[in-house]
């Protein structure tokens, strides 16, 4: 998504020499690579968009991952950026030489660029649980980043694991095709409850005739007041926001479980948004259906014909669906990266990753990542976060361009400041207040950009060039 981003806003900007390095046969990213059944974005397809690729063709506010990179297919060709694109080329080493960056591929290829811009992700690399005799399990067990769809289900009884927004979405599309189901949840999860709807033909009508009223949904005031809502709620903890946010999931848990066991089965023991918010209207209503079963107790062992518990039950299951997320702290690894003096950026993410405003690390000049550490993982368009960190980097490459230098660089006094405010805020957040999840570092400090959205709008609409060291 942002790598397709970039090369459209370089291409527009007049640059000649781009070429986007894809380890894979197709672009996509998160959507090529995630095709697990339920699979949907939980924000609005409207806003889910490119802002200069509008597209009034969605069928329902929140869409299948299928549409989604369809429609990413489409904007690589309607910019004609598909030529740019080097395919089944991963890069292997990148080193800094002066005034340019030393580019290998695994394939042996080699290239040079004068900037580098690292569009790689963050949930990019699975996890696999680490469950005893996950190995010995005899039918077919897939992480859900790398599901085979054409795998026949009808007629499997599927043992899931995990209970992230994967495997929750999982489970509700699965459940409600009558499937057989036991779920293997570890820590209860708090939803949010958001209902879907399609769009009509007359919707679409409206839609390919009239830009504003895409734009009202993709600017809706209640989409809008809930963003901000969350990012404030995450930002101060004991705020009304955030006890606005921890009171609709609490109810909604409620009214929408009725059985008294499975309620409190469900009840997470930590606060609302520490983990990742589950966005689900159907989920509650599923996990009722008696196809469902929803196991708590964790996981003792795997073994060939299924799940043993951590009460002794053996659930039989001839699937295993692993919706046990990714590895968190990969961002550009295993690129080997050198700086300025062959640092190694293991090195200089020894202790944590970590990015000057989520985008420059000093020593890795003309390097800027898109979605690095501390990039906003609000639950609202990473589109739109993308669009704004794109903005920012622009700027970047424009005071280049009009210097005689070759570089620039956040400066090592601009990140270490800009770190220990990061870390000390994002520890107060909502993230850090007790729970385990994916957004924390080795160290249990939150990878998440730590302010409210409004404060990560005004950083990203002009750079402080005085955080800056041009090389
Ligand atoms: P996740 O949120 O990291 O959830 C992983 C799940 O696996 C957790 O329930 C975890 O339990 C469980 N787990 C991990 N290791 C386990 C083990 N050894 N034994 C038992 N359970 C284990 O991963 P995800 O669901 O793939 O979601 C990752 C992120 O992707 C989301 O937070 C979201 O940002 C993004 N996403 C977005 C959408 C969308 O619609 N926008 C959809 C899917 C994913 P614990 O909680 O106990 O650790």
């Amino acid at each position: 998504m942002s790598g397709i981003l970039c090369a459209i806003k370089l291409k527009e900007a007049g640059h000649k020499h781009i070429t986007v390095f894809e380890k894979a046969d197709r672009i996509g990213g998160t959507w090529r690579d995630n095709r697990y059944p339920g699979l949907t974005c939980d924000v609005p397809a409207h806003a889910y968009t490119y802002e200069f690729a509008p597209n009034p063709e969605w069928s329902a506010y929140l869409v299948g991952g299928a549409e989604i990179q369809a429609y990413f297919e489409k904007v690589v060709d309607d910019h004609g950026i598909r030529p740019l694109i080097r395919f089944n080329s991963e890069i292997e080493k990148m080193a800094w030489n002066g005034d340019h960056w030393d580019i290998e591929t695994k394939d042996g290829f080699k290239d040079q660029a004068h900037v580098a811009i690292m569009a790689t992700g963050v949930l990019h690399h699975p996890k696999f649980p680490d469950i005893k005799g996950l190995e010995n399990f005899a039918g077919k067990a897939m992480h859900t980043a790398q599901w085979d769809v054409d795998f026949p289900l009808e007629g499997k009884r599927i043992g899931i694991i995990g209970n992230g927004s994967t495997g929750i979405q999982m489970v509700t599309h699965l459940g409600k095709k009558g499937q057989d189901i036991v779920h293997f949840q570890r820590s209860p999860q708090w939803m949010m409850p958001y209902p879907n709807f399609e769009y009509s033909e007359e919707d679409k009508a409206k839609f390919r005739a009239s830009l504003e009223a895409i734009d009202a949904i993709r600017y809706d005031e209640n989409y809008w007041s809930a963003i901000r809502r969350f990012t404030t709620g995450i930002t101060d903890i004991d705020g009304p926001e955030m006890r606005e946010i921890e009171d609709i999931c609490r109810n909604f848990l409620e009214t929408a479980v009725v059985d008294e066991t499975l309620r409190r089965k469900l009840t997470p023991t930590y606060r609302a948004a520490c983990k990742r918010l589950i966005y689900s209207y159907d989920y509650y209503g599923v996990a009722q259906q008696p196809n469902v079963e929803t196991i708590v107790c964790g996981i003792r062992e795997i073994v060939a014909d299924g799940v043993i518990d951590n009460d002794g039950t053996l659930h039989k299951v001839d699937v295993l669906a692993l919706a046990t997320g990714f590895q968190s702290d990969r961002f550009v690894r295993p690129i080997s990266v050198k700086g300025v003096g062959g640092r190694d950026i293991e090195d200089a993410w020894a202790e944590r990753c970590a990015a000057y405003m989520a985008i420059s690390i000093p020593d890795f000049p003309n390097f800027f990542l898109f979605n690095g550490p501390s990039s906003p993982v609000g639950n609202f368009s990473l589109i739109d976060v993308a669009e704004k960190q794109w903005g920012y980097i622009e700027q970047l490459l424009n005071r280049v361009a009009s210097s005689n230098a070759s570089g620039i660089v956040a400066s090592k006094a601009a990140f270490d400041d800009y770190e220990e405010r990061r870390i000390t805020k994002a520890k107060a957040s909502i993230f850090g207040s007790g729970c385990t999840s994916w957004y924390l570092d080795k160290t249990g400090v939150p990878i998440t950009w730590p302010w409210d959205y409004d404060a990560f709008a005004d950083a990203m609409a002009q750079p402080d060039f005085d955080a800056f060291d041009m090389v």
